[in-house]
This record gives C-alpha cells, structure tokens and sequence, in this order.
C-alpha cells in the first residue's frame, strides 16, 4: 500500500496515469486530500465508486495521530507527540503568539547532529521523514485550529533533525506548503533551522524559494562551538557565517542566528562582543534562547541580569536581538524531551 499523503500534483497525476484514469482525477483527489482534509475514500463522493474502490485497493491516506499532549499553564503553548503509521513518533510544537499561530516541526526522528545541549540527539536518530509526514504534522495542528476558526500562520522547521541533512523530503515539503492544492502558504512565512550545513545552505539559496534562514551558532569561537556542536568540526564558523552572508546575498532574506544562552558557558560580554565583531555588517539577527534546563545535562540557565547585559551589548552595537521569553517551560519545551520521556 502506498500513503498518498504527501504526494504532489505530479505524483498523484503519474498515479491516476499508472491506474489509467484520467488525469484529471488527480486535482480532486488532492482537493479531498489536502483542502478538504479527507482520510477515507468513501467521502470521496465526487469520484466515481470504481475509482474509490481501486484507489482502496492500492493506497491509503495515512497522517498522524496523537499520542501525548501537554499544554503550558498559560494556555499558550502545546506540545504533541505524534505517531506516524509504522509507530515512530516525533514531537511538533504549537505557538500561540501574538501575530499568529507558529508551529515546530521535526525533520527527523530523532537526530545524530550530538548538540550537547539538546534532548533530541540522546537517542541518536531513527530515520528521516518523509514530506508527508511533515505534512502530517501540519495538518494535525492546522485541523485542530480550523475548530477554533484559525490557521498555522507560521512555520519553522526547528523542531528534532537536522533538515538539510534531509535535503529533498524537506524541499518537497516546503514546496506542498506553497502550492495552492495544499496550504498556500507564503515562503516568507516558512523558517529553516540549520546547525549549519554549509554546502546545503548554498543550494538552499539557488533552489528560488525565499525561506527564512535561522543558522544555529551558539559560540563566537571554534573550540567552544566544536564541544556543544560537533558539526563545527567539519563546518567551522568562519564558513558558516559566510554561507549565512551569501544566503542573505541571494535571497534578499535576513538570516537569523540562534544562540542559545547557558550559564558561564557562552554568556559573557567577551562572548558577546566576539559575536558581535563576527556579524558585523551582515544582514543578520540574534535570536538569544535561555537555556532550558535539560534533565540529562548539567547546563543552568544565565540570571535575567546577565541575558540583560548580553542583549543590551548586541543592542549597543547595532544588531537587532531578540530574547526568546519564557514559553511553555511548565511542558518542558525544549525538542526532543517528552520524545525522550516516551521511549
Ligand atoms: S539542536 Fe538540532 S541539530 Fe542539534 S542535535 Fe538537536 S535537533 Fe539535532
């Protein structure tokens, strides 16, 4: 059987070729699939019932469902463990933020990128995804917020794996979420986090889709950023903030750089002068990320005096900083811990 969920107008096209019905079956099918949110062909009632019952016979319309939730006190932030059909299940996370409604979601399950602060990669990864199941992802989330009368408005790719690693499942997903037949969405609402992937941040940057860029730094210098990412090794900073430099270059988009703040290890205004002497006359942002504190690892979260002192120095020297406040750390926020907690 194969899950059509996922599957472009090209493919579902190539399908009804392959079943010898005509091909314009396929725009229909995938207004069932994606517009009307069908999981059965039985709902299919505007295709003839042999049509159903041989789409029956060869594919299904597998999503996701889920199996844990948590909810942050404030209501504002939810978490969900979802299972795909051979029983892998990933975490996406729903932000309820002021402009609209964000959602994370996970490339991989699992990651073998060996952050050190990060819950996701404990486990090593167990496979990529595949666009549908990225999809599936999407889709729960936006059904959900469809009762309420919302939408994702947003989205990044940040949740567990590392996407560029995942290269053309992740292409293929960001593109279904532009085409009409799917979400619609606009490039510029779509975010993809990288550990810094260099030669892929190039060919991201020709593929003509203007997604943010968000490049996970989190030291100024090598041989801190080498311990808590070991990708720096092969990709060392000074190629990463070039391929960053380029990608803004070319695509006209800001590239935002992620920092994650840890207590006397990165927090500095040493560090933080370092930071701002590399980004200097980039078009780039900072994202600064109070540690959560992660149960596996001994990392402590920076007192709000010195997050203070650390955004009001990149302030100072005139990159914009953003501090990334206190969201859902009641349902343990940070990527890949009620994952962790599953296994
Ligand atoms: S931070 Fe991202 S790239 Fe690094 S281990 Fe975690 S999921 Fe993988």
């Amino acid at each position: 059987m194969i899950n059509i969920f996922g599957y472009t107008m090209v493919q579902l096209t190539d399908l009804m070729i392959k079943l010898k019905l005509p091909k314009f079956r396929a725009s229909q099918l995938a207004n069932w699939i994606y517009q009307r949110a069908a999981v059965s062909f039985d709902d299919m009632n505007n295709l003839p019932k042999d049509m159903r019952q041989m789409l029956k016979e060869v594919c299904v319309i597998h999503r996701a469902a889920s199996v844990d939730q948590l909810d942050s006190s404030d209501g504002r932030t939810s978490k969900f463990l979802l299972e795909f059909s051979d029983g892998v299940a990933v975490e996406t996370v729903l932000m309820r933020q002021p402009y609209g409604n964000s959602i994370c979601v996970s490339s991989q399950a699992g990651c073998n990128m060996g952050c050190a602060f990060c819950a996701s990669t404990i486990h090593g990864m167990t496979r990529n995804l595949t666009a549908g199941e990225m999809l599936a992802q999407t889709f729960y989330i936006n059904e959900l917020l469809k009762k309420e009368g919302q939408k994702v408005d947003t989205i990044v790719i940040m949740g567990s794996g590392e996407p560029l690693t995942n290269y053309d499942n992740v292409l293929s997903y960001i593109r279904l979420l532009h085409e009409d037949y799917c979400l619609g969405m606009s490039y510029r609402s779509i975010t993809l986090s990288t550990s810094g992937i260099v030669p892929n941040i190039y060919k991201l940057a020709q593929e003509g889709i203007p997604v943010n860029l968000s490049i996970s730094l989190h030291a100024p210098e090598n041989e801190l950023r080498s311990e808590l990412m070991p990708i720096n090794k092969h990709y060392p900073l000074d190629t990463v903030i070039k391929a960053g430099r380029d990608y803004g270059e070319a695509t006209h988009r800001r590239v935002t750089y992620e920092y994650i703040l840890i207590a006397e290890v990165n927090d500095s205004i040493k560090q933080a002068k370092e930071l701002a002497e590399l980004l200097k006359g980039q078009l780039a942002s900072v994202n600064l990320i109070p540690i959560n504190p992660v149960t596996e690892r001994n990392w402590q979260r920076p007192s709000l005096d010195r997050i203070n002192a650390f955004e009001s120095y990149l302030n100072k020297k005139h990159i914009p900083v953003t501090v990334r406040r206190e969201m859902g750390n009641d349902i343990q926020a940070a990527c890949g811990q009620l994952r962790n907690k599953h296994i």
